[in-house]
């Protein structure tokens, strides 16, 4: 009988895959989609945030445990368990050499972006190459994959694992690691948790995918109706403005609009709703997806004058542009007279000061409400552009409870041979907010215990563990 079944093919599938097969165990993955889709969301990453006590390779200056900790209790407001987050943290210290074992290859973050080349080491050539090299080293190992293999249900002994469907066929294994991610592209389930709002609408029905269309939940929700034990909040999410032409999956990360900044944000009533300046934008940018899917019809364009242009990243398909304020207003087919007397009265109410992107500048407005608090300048120089923005969704934070062990729980006692990696965990350690790179990192640190843990219970370990 083979020995660990791995459900997924992302980054924690792939970890656990690995160190099971490293552990002398025979494993297979089953992936939901095809192989020119492997990968899941992991594809679309970029960095892992790792700690480090002095300058590493990448990774400049140090990152202690205690500042990563803290800046973990910071996002998410205390709703984290300290003992698996602080077992996330320590991995992530020791993890890369493995990593590069394995073909993953690391470069300095880009230029400009001081904070994370001291906390966040960058694969070379994104996560695409990340999975591919796990891929390429599962197979070299003798890691059975199968794609297009999306399995529908397990098949449960109390709280023991026996055998995953994927559609009429049986697949037994003397242990399992579920790591078959969050739930963003299920709609009904979206839906379900987003509700419908005062004025009628499903807000979720304009939600994009930033990542991968085949993290549907099905296992999530097959596993908590079993009776796992779940953490988190439906409702909670990873949700970032980008550019509302993004396709509805796999637009990955260059459909995100970085110049909210800079300018101001209207609704389709033409009014503006939040302080666009009210921090760094790395420190706010993943506020705006919850902020735009509470305005009407859930689009808000990003509003810029020639000012602003050079000052972040360029999307990737131009905006729109006008050479006056009721031009663009009619080329976005938004109420005229309303746009322009919000502009006007933003631009009246910007107060001189010294214009500084790199700080939390002296520009802001007075008398205005919202205020915007800092890099206020009028929007006054021609040509305006306008980007549409809707929700895009990173993945969602309702998971399975678990422990040091990776084990799944049910009514608080630990499976003595099904585990959970990755974001069908990561509540876990992320009850709410996010800090960049730390999917990544709790991926990896549960993958590989999983896979650890997997091997020992296939070969018998797992009767003493639950002993
Ligand atoms: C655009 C974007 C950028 C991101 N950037 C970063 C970053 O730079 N750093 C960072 O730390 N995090 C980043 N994240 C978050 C990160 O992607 C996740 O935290 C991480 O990839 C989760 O890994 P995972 O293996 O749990 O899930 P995934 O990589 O999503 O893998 C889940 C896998 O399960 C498969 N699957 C689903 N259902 C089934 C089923 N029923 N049967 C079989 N297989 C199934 C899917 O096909 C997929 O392969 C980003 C996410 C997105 C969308």
């Amino acid at each position: 009988m083979l020995d660990v079944l791995v459900i997924g093919g992302g980054n924690a599938a792939l970890c656990a895959a690995l160190t099971a097969r490293e552990a002398g165990a025979t494993v297979l993955m089953l992936e939901a989609s095809p192989r020119a889709w492997r990968g899941g969301n992991s594809q679309h990453t970029r960095n892992l945030r790792c700690m480090h006590d002095e300058p590493q390779d990448v990774l400049i200056d140090a990152y202690p445990e205690e500042e990563f900790w803290q800046d973990l209790l910071k996002v998410t407001g205390g709703r984290t368990d300290e003992a698996l987050a602080r077992l996330v943290i320590r991995a992530s210290s020791t993890v890369r050499p493995w990593m590069r074992r394995h073909g993953v290859h690391f470069q300095p973050s880009l230029s400009g972006a001081l904070h994370t080349a001291r906390t966040n080491a960058f694969f070379m050539g994104g996560g695409k190459a990340l999975v591919n090299a796990y891929y390429r080293s599962a197979e070299n190992l003798g890691v059975q994959v199968r794609y297009e293999a999306p399995v529908a249900r397990i098949e449960l002994d109390g709280e023991r694992f026996v055998a995953a469907w994927v559609g009429e066929e049986r697949i037994a294994a003397r242990s399992c690691v579920l790591a078959s991610g969050g739930f963003e592209s299920n709609r009904e389930w979206l839906r379900e948790a987003w509700g419908r709002n005062e004025r009628g609408e499903y807000p979720s029905d304009q939600f994009l995918i930033r990542g991968t269309r085949f993290n549907t939940g099905t296992l999530l929700r097959f596993m908590l109706d079993a009776g796992a034990d779940s953490v988190g909040d439906p409702t909670q999410a990873h949700m970032v403005a980008i550019d509302a032409r993004a396709p509805l999956y796999d637009g990955g990360i260059c459909t995100r609009i970085d110049c909210v900044s800079l300018g101001v944000v209207v609704n389709r009533d033409g009014q503006r709703f939040y302080d666009e300046g009210e921090d760094f934008w790395p420190k706010r940018y993943a506020i705006w997806g919850r902020l735009v899917a509470q305005q009407p019809g859930q689009t808000a364009w990003s509003i810029i004058d020639a000012k602003a242009v050079g000052r972040f990243m360029p999307p990737v398909f131009a905006g729109t542009r006008a050479q006056t304020l009721p031009e663009l207003a009619r080329a976005l087919g938004l109420p005229e007279p309303e746009f322009v007397r919000t502009l006007q009265a933003y631009n009246s109410a910007c107060r001189p000061g010294s214009f500084d992107h790199t700080r939390l500048d002296d520009c802001r407005t007075e008398g205005l409400s919202p205020v915007k608090s800092h890099w206020a300048l009028p929007i006054d120089k021609p040509p305006f552009t306008a980007y549409a923005l809707r929700p895009g969704v990173t993945f969602t934070y309702l998971g399975l409870r678990t422990d040091e062990t990776a084990a799944v729980r049910f009514g608080g006692r630990a499976s003595p041979n099904l585990y959970v990696a990755g974001e069908m965990m990561a509540g876990n350690v992320l009850g709410q907010g996010y800090t960049a790179g730390v999917g990544m990192s709790i991926g990896t640190a549960f993958g590989r215990i999983a896979g650890q843990r997997a091997a020992w219970s296939a070969q018998g370990g797992g009767v003493h563990a639950a002993a």
